[in-house]
Formats: structure tokens, C-alpha cells, sequence
């Protein structure tokens, strides 16, 4: 599958720090068999992804639709289709199908949403 995660306040906080669980729970997905992809409606983020040293787990940066997600995937340049998609907006989990996450404002080491995130990911492989 094509596993597409949001930046702001789903992977990172306000202050740029990324949320707990995010390495471990990128190479699960990646052993398991799927692509990570990571968008945002903000820009191309490899800033962010070379700062945090995901580079090695995902497929490449896209543009994130922020509205008429399906329709507008083509000119954005997006040419895979998501498959599940983890946001803290649910719009665009509800459009694709995916998961809403509790948005990441602030730095919290005891934050284990990300875990919950693989769960439901395995929980949507078995459906
Ligand atoms: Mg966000």
C-alpha cells in the first residue's frame, strides 16, 4: 500500500521536534511491505525529512491537496494513488481512507499515537 503521513502537528510539533515512534514505526511499515510517502499542504518538506533522517524509509515529498483531494492529486504532480493516509485534519484520511491522529502541538515524549497508528494500519491490511 501507499502509506501517505502529513507533517505539521501529525509527524513534527510547533518547535520542529519530531513526535515519538516516528523511525521505529516508519520501518515497521516498510518491513511489512509498504511505501511511505510524507505531504504537506505547505510545501515540498525535505528540509524536514533530511533534519530528521527519514530519508532512508520513504518513497519521495509531494504537495498535499487541501481541498478536492482526489481531483486535484494529478496537478500536484502526485502519481500514486494514497492508500492510507495519517493526518491530523480528517479530511483528507476520510477522502482516501486512513487515520486521524491527535494533532502533535507540543513536544511530548509520552505521546503514543503513532503507535496506535500501526495498529490500525495492520487492523485496515486485514479488512
Ligand atoms: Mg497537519
Amino acid at each position: 500500500m501507499n502509506v501517505f503521513f502529513d507533517v505539521d502537528y501529525t509527524l513534527i510539533a510547533d518547535d520542529g521536534s519530531l513526535r515519538p515512534h516516528v523511525h521505529e514505526v516508519f520501518q515497521k511499515i516498510k518491513d511489512d511491505g509498504h511505501d511511505i510517502y510524507i505531504w504537506s499542504g505547505v510545501g515540498i518538506r525535505w528540509e524536514v525529512v533530511n533534519r530528521h533522517n527519514l530519508r532512508q524509509y520513504i518513497e519521495t515529498c509531494y504537495l498535499k491537496p487541501l481541498s478536492d483531494y482526489k481531483e486535484t492529486l494529478i496537478e500536484l504532480g502526485v502519481d500514486v494513488m494514497p492508500d492510507f493516509v495519517i493526518d491530523d485534519h480528517s479530511g483528507v484520511p476520510l477522502a482516501f481512507g486512513g487515520v486521524v491522529v491527535r494533532p502533535y502541538y507540543t513536544r511530548n515524549e509520552t505521546d503514543e499515537e503513532l503507535l496506535r497508528v500501526y495498529d490500525e494500519l495492520k487492523n485496515f491490511e486485514k479488512a
